[in-house]
């Protein structure tokens, strides 16, 4: 099957939807794909908590103070460009959705702003109670209803890109309930994919976070950058099961309630983690990288919870209490079987975001023209650690930017369709073959666990090491011949392309990791502890002759520098 347009958006979460409104708003025809299905594929209708935007609806603020702060977290590694496009376009967007009935919390006529860590003031906008990715998904995929010029797809994994005399010129496809092929000529891509978290054990988002977008960029010829700096969040969910619900959700009860952390006897452990800053009022509430370090040691010591993490206890507080802050929330515990104030949930540190990705230019291009990429896709706005609330700003400023420029582009005329730049990605999937080996699911589940284990929160040249001789040797494992199971539905073909991915996209963050000897915000190295001002520097991954190539920017000026 062939399809035409002027831009093809490969995503459809809040990047992905906002493009292509935005690129139909300046009068270009859209296909929005997305192998899930479309606006509840990703992360966007995941998240709960809360959206970072200088409103000053409630305190007087700027763009330049919540860039400030940005800046601040991104400990010295942004891209001041995109760190400022993220902040100034923010309240645009914000007030846009409000304006779409999206349903920010008020109070006294204002959008309600609450503070979240590392901001200086009040900032970040919510839906109640937890609702804030889901209302902004619906919103998007509400003004999408009321557009004739984008055409929907889901069910649609994008395999590769086109590209013809080094423009960008359509992509390739699979669909993947038929396992029919797909070539859709575009004026115009945008990689709208979302993160990598799926690369880790555990992980806050869904199946199809295994970085597609960042392997699609690599092989089309643009550059990555940043790919070291994971996210790892402390309290993720571990046990019971949750279902319907936010895996990282206890944070903010944490902090506001005084949750406490336990080990397997029952024993508080943070304050012997505390640094003399953390210890105001006799409290133990840890910050993010101190709670990961503390969890992942007391583990390591043999006095994890059963399910290998900590328990997280709020029983000693009056039950009127929890109910009064958790709201509806608690009777959406009850029906996962969990009550609060009579049993202690366990958690443990999971991949959430990342804040490396697809290099691009301030009108989102990658080096590729014609190929753009947006929101958690994108890498350099957040450095080496993004600011809380700042992941959907970006997805939302990013995803209209991204779209803009992408139909500009393709109404000033663009590079024409060329079946022979689609060829290799056709020939790859008609070249699947049945056989029993290798088990590519299980190559996948072995992929999780050496990502987790050697190439998680904390790293040493050792540990790295190891991980790259093992990508090494499972990118041999599953040859550059499809594997196939069936006509139509393929699961073992689509394991084999997600694994082919989730390789390249895994060996982009250890290549990095391994190079970067210091320690600065998400990435942390045990062997070598501390910031080093020479490392001030952004690493880009880039692909030549099916190789990986490191190189490093030029030195981080400007603000964007520590
Ligand atoms: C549980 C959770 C809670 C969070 N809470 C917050 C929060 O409170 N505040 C905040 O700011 N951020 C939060 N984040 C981060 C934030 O939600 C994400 O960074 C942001 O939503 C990413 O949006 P996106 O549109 O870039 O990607 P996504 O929403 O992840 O969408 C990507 C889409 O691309 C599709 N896709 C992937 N590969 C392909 C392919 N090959 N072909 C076709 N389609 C493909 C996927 O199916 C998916 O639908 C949270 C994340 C999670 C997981």
């Amino acid at each position: 099957m062939h399809l035409e347009t002027d831009v093809l958006v490969i995503g459809a979460g809040g990047a992905g939807m906002y493009a292509a409104l935005e690129a139909d708003r300046a009068g270009a025809s859209v296909i929005l794909a997305d192998r899930s299905l479309i606006g509840r594929g990703g992360a966007t209708v995941m998240a709960q908590m809360t959206v970072a935007v200088a409103l000053g609806e409630q305190t007087p603020d700027h763009w330049e103070y919540h860039l400030a702060d940005t800046l601040t977290a991104g400990r010295g590694l942004c891209d001041e460009r995109l760190a400022a496009i993220l902040c100034e376009d923010g309240p645009r967007r914000i007030r846009e959705m409000d304006d779409w009935k999206v349903g920010w919390a008020r109070e006294d006529g204002h959008i309600k702003q609450a503070q979240a860590p590392g901001h200086d003031r009040p900032r970040c906008v919510y839906v109640d109670f937890l609702s804030t990715g889901p209302a902004v998904s619906r919103t998007l995929r509400t003004q999408l209803n009321g557009v004739s010029g984008i055409r929907r797809i889901g069910d649609l994994a994008i395999v590769d890109i086109a590209v013809r005399d080094g423009e960008a010129c359509g992509a390739v496809a699979l669909h993947v309930p038929t396992g029919r092929i797909v070539t859709i000529a575009a004026r115009s891509v945008v990689i709208a994919t979302g993160g990598l978290t799926r690369l880790y054990r555990r992980n806050s988002a869904s199946s199809n976070m295994g970085g597609d977008g960042y392997a699609l960029a690599l092989r089309a010829g643009a550059e990555l950058i940043d790919m070291e700096f994971v996210q790892f969040f402390p309290i993720g969910h571990l046990a019971p099961r949750l279902v319907g619900m936010d895996p990282i959700m206890w944070d903010p009860f944490r902090y506001k309630l005084g949750g406490k952390l336990l080990n397997s006897e029952m024993q508080e452990f943070e304050e012997g983690y505390a640094s003399a800053d953390t210890r105001s009022d006799g409290n133990y509430v840890l910050t993010r990288d101190l709670a990961t370090y503390a969890i992942s040691k007391e583990v390591e010591a043999g006095r994890g919870s059963p399910a290998g993490g900590a328990y997280l206890s709020f029983q000693h507080i009056p039950e009127a209490d929890i109910r009064r802050a958790f709201g509806p929330v608690v009777d959406r515990l009850a029906a996962n079987g969990i009550d609060l104030a009579r049993q202690p949930v366990e958690v443990a540190p999971i991949a959430h975001y990342h804040m490396g990705g697809i290099r691009v230019d301030d009108a989102l291009q990658t080096k590729i023209a014609g190929l753009y990429a947006c929101g958690e896709a994108v890498g350099g706005a957040n450095g080496a650690n993004r600011l809380s609330g700042n992941a959907i700003t970006e997805a939302l400023v990013f995803g209209a930017r991204a779209g803009r420029h992408a139909a500009l582009r393709a109404s000033n005329g663009a590079v024409a369709w060329s079946a022979e730049a689609a060829r290799p990605a056709v020939d790859l999937v008609n070249s699947a073959t049945r056989r029993d080996a290798p088990n590519t699911a299980a190559m996948i589940v072995e992929l999780q666990a050496l990502m987790a284990e050697k190439a998680g929160p904390f790293r040493t040249d050792e540990n790295l090491r190891i991980a790259a001789d093992a990508l090494a040797r499972l990118t041999r494992d599953i040859g550059e011949t499809p594997l196939s199971s069936a006509d139509g539905f393929d699961p073992v073909l689509v394991d084999w392309l997600d694994l082919r991915n989730m390789l390249l996209v895994a060996q982009s963050v250890v290549l990095p990791a391994l190079a970067r000897t210091e320690s600065r915000g998400a990435h942390q190295r045990e062997d070598y502890p501390g910031l080093d001002d020479s490392w001030a520097v952004n690493q880009l991954v880039s692909l030549s002759d099916g190789r990986l190539e490191l190189s490093r920017s030029a030195p981080v000026t400007g603000r964007g520098a520590a």
